[in-house]
């Protein structure tokens, strides 16, 4: 049996899977991976900071119109689709057996694909806030700001509801992943290297079955792992779900 067949088989005879995604996941939708080889770092001379610096908290309130130049041309994909792992995890859920999806990207594919049980731990791009009264906003209202997006009813400048560098998670989305994986009988951790905070402190909650890695490259928890596939992820779960 190949290590694609034994994944077909752990999910078919799985009740209740949470899958924990991070950039790969997104890749085969036209979504650079931030620290991949082509991602964004590759990009940074064409502004005066790194993206690391530019998509801070702290460079937001600085120059809100430097972080705006950067966000909308590097950050936002409007046209991308959902690719065949997003599907095949939305799959997963309506047939009751995918509880959870856990994920570090902040484009909405998941839920574009179907997913309802989506826990976003660095946010979404989909929505937006005005950083004095609060009020909300949708992605076209920021895209169709001239520079900065202005809040129109108090003049304040509205901001992304995603984390920022130097800014902590939101506790409600951790825990609620938290006890997602604490309750799952099979773990899949695909398209991410596991090395970004807070991805170790919530592997470490897995009681279940069956643990599987699906990353190009290796991750810190590759010895813990019942089953590790370095294929590309929405090849394998369009395989691996029927
Ligand atoms: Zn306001």
């Amino acid at each position: 049996m190949t290590d694609l067949e034994r994944l077909r088989e752990i999910i078919s005879g799985a009740k209740n899977i949470v899958f924990f995604g991070g950039a790969g996941v997104s890749t085969a939708s036209g979504i650079p991976d931030f620290r991949g080889d082509e991602g964004l770092y590759e990009k940074e001379n064409k502004y005066d900071a790194s993206p690391e610096e530019i998509l801070s908290g702290r460079y937001l309130l600085r120059n809100p119109a430097g972080f705006y130049r950067y966000y909308k041309n590097e950050m936002i994909y409007k046209s991308a689709k959902p690719n065949e792992a997003h599907l095949a995890l939305a799959k997963l859920e309506r047939e009751g057996r995918l509880s959870a999806v856990i994920t570090q990207n902040i484009d909405g594919l998941h839920q574009a694909a179907g997913s309802v049980n989506v826990i976003e731990l660095h946010g979404s791009v989909l929505r937006n806030y005005c950083t004095r009264c609060g009020a909300a906003y949708g992605l076209d209202f920021i895209l169709d700001s001239d520079d900065v997006p202005i809040c129109t009813e108090c003049k304040s400048v509205v901001r992304p509801n995603v984390i920022l560098y130097g800014e902590g998670l939101e506790t409600q989305p951790f825990c609620k992943a938290e006890l997602a994986i604490s309750g799952a009988d099979v773990l899949i951790v695909g398209g991410t290297s596991l090395t970004v905070y807070p991805a170790a402190s919530l592997v470490r909650r897995f009681r279940g079955e069956h643990f599987i890695i699906i990353n190009k490259t290796e991750t810190p928890y590759d010895a813990y792992a019942d089953l590790i596939i370095r294929e590309p992820i929405a090849d394998v779960l369009r395989f691996a779900v029927t």
